[in-house]
């Protein structure tokens, strides 16, 4: 599990019903893995794939599933002020 996922639902702040699915293709590498990005609040809470897919019968490498929170623009609460 996600650890987004584990502290949102640890916090609270986990709600499915607010959440849409936007299906994508991995771009880290040429295979090209059939993504599913789940969003809620503007924010990439979990990424799988799907189950029914072909290629990745819902299975993606950890650079798939958990490196979407590299792709977020979220500002970085440790910078000094000025480069937030
Ligand atoms: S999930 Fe992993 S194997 Fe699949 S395209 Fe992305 S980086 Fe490549």
């Amino acid at each position: 599990m996600p650890t987004t996922e584990f502290d949102m639902r640890a916090a609270g702040t986990w709600a499915d019903e607010r959440q849409t699915v936007t299906e994508t293709i991995c771009g880290f590498c040429g295979v090209g893995c059939a993504l599913e990005l789940h969003v809620q609040d503007d924010t990439i809470v979990k990424v799988t794939s799907p189950p029914d897919n072909p290629i990745t019968h819902g299975n993606l490498c950890v650079k798939g599933r958990f490196g979407f929170q590299h792709v977020q623009n979220r500002p970085d609460p440790d910078a000094p002020a000025h480069r937030r």
